[in-house]
């Protein structure tokens, strides 16, 4: 295994300003110009076929919690890239939820056929335990809950090895919609909004059904051609397809399906007047986000928008009640609200109010932590005087 331990550095405002190919691994870790998170671990064992990432960008407000994306990458850097970007998000995401956990994630490299799926997530559970607790994975792109199951088999804690938790993250992007529409159309309600969800998976179904049941007009796209007719069949909305989405003239757009949907190039082809949605990493850099206000498009970040899934692992660890869930859930909305009537008072976008209060939670955290070892220190130094007289 080859460790690479950075130091830790204070989170970054512009933390989407990473480079999206960072170079190789030595440039990676040898430069915080690339790298501002604690712990970048880099995992291989060619006897079970596992080449994978761990990065670890937070762990101010607790463990890094974050999932495990198994996919295939152009390259062994572009890996390295996406777990890091990924990881400093999930900091953003649990941060601005309230959450106890640190930001995290890790890729595996999608393995060739015919590799052991099982013994390559067992193998991969134990370069998790290694982490000591640092990093906690859940699921992900490319992953199961099984798979999950099979790491907690090495002895390394695991999120969530039982339910699915995009039921609550579509309740909780369901809710940021309700609340931007509230402040954008300044009327309750979303009878008659046309929503486009693009991608009609895990998320983007539950999300059609939520909005539709309350009079929102559907539009699906999905490159499962099949899959995007039958949710649309199933809510009474209709589709379009995948390359249409951001020329499709619809009030909400909700990429629910790859990263990246939004580029400076496609920003002046929307046709919609809000960006809200589950798909993490929706804008290519955060520059998008200027673009998307100078257009008048109201942005909600990702991060603020699909936390549901989080908020239900938290609930599930803390044993909460459904009832508490719920509702901790539909804060989403009214965090949304926070942040779109902070961003309207302001100069700035609703990505940097939102930033900048993660920014403030986490140095208020590093504060009392400072605080609670110092006084540890002194307890500890008055105790040597005593024993010492
Ligand atoms: P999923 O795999 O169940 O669904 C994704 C859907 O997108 C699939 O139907 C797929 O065919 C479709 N798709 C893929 N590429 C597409 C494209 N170019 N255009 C249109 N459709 C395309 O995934 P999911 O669990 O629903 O998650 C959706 C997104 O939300 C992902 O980006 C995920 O990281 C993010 N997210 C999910 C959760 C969760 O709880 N599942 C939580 C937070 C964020």
């Amino acid at each position: 295994m080859l460790v690479a331990i950075l130091n830790p550095v204070h989170f970054p405002c512009d933390i989407c300003n990473q480079t999206e190919e960072a170079g190789d691994v030595a440039s990676v870790a040898g430069s915080t110009d690339h790298w501002q998170g604690e712990q970048l671990v880099l995992c291989r064992d060619d006897a079970r076929g596992l080449r994978a990432v761990i990065a670890i960008n937070d762990t101010t407000l607790g463990p890094g919690l974050g999932g495990v994306r198994c996919v295939r990458y152009p390259s062994d850097t572009a890996a390295i890239s996406e777990a890091q970007r990924l990881a400093a998000a999930m900091t953003l995401k649990n941060a601005f939820a309230g959450l106890p956990f640190g930001g995290a994630k890790s890729v595996i490299i999608a393995p060739e056929r015919g590799v052991d799926r099982r013994g390559l997530m067992q193998r991969f559970g134990e370069f998790v335990l290694r982490t000591g607790g640092a990093y906690l994975p859940g699921v992900d792109m490319g992953t199961s809950v099984t798979d999950l199951q099979t790491m907690a088999d090495s002895g390394a804690e695991v999120s969530c090895n039982a339910e699915d938790p995009s039921p609550w993250t579509a309740l909780g992007v369901a809710a940021a919609i309700r609340a931007a529409i509230e402040h954008v159309d300044q009327r309750d309600g979303i009878q008659g909004t046309r929503v486009l969800i693009q991608g009609a998976g895990h998320v983007g179904a539950a999300l059609a059904r939520d909005l539709a049941a309350s009079g929102a007009e559907i539009v699906v796209a999905d490159i499962d051609a099949e899959r995007a007719s039958r949710v649309a069949a199933e809510v009474g909305g209709s589709n379009v397809a995948p390359d249409a989405v951001i020329s499709t003239a619809c009030d909400v757009l909700a990429p629910c399906s790859v990263a990246k949907v939004i580029a400076a190039e496609t920003v002046p082809q929307l046709r919609c007047r809000m960006l809200i949605g589950a798909a993490n990493d929706t804008l290519a850099d955060d520059g998008c986000a200027t673009l998307l206000a100078r257009r008048g498009i109201t942005y909600v970040p990702d991060f603020v928008s699909n936390a549901g899934g989080v908020i239900h692992i938290h609930a599930l660890r803390a044993e909460h009640t459904e009832k508490r869930l719920r509702s901790d859930v539909l804060q989403i909305g009214s965090r949304t609200r926070e942040v779109l009537e902070t961003a309207a008072g302001s100069d700035h976008t609703p990505l940097q109010i939102a930033v900048e209060r993660v920014r403030r939670i986490l140095a208020d955290a590093r504060v009392a932590a400072d605080g609670a070892r110092s006084s540890g220190a002194a307890r500890r130094d008055d105790a040597r005087t005593l024993s010492a007289a």
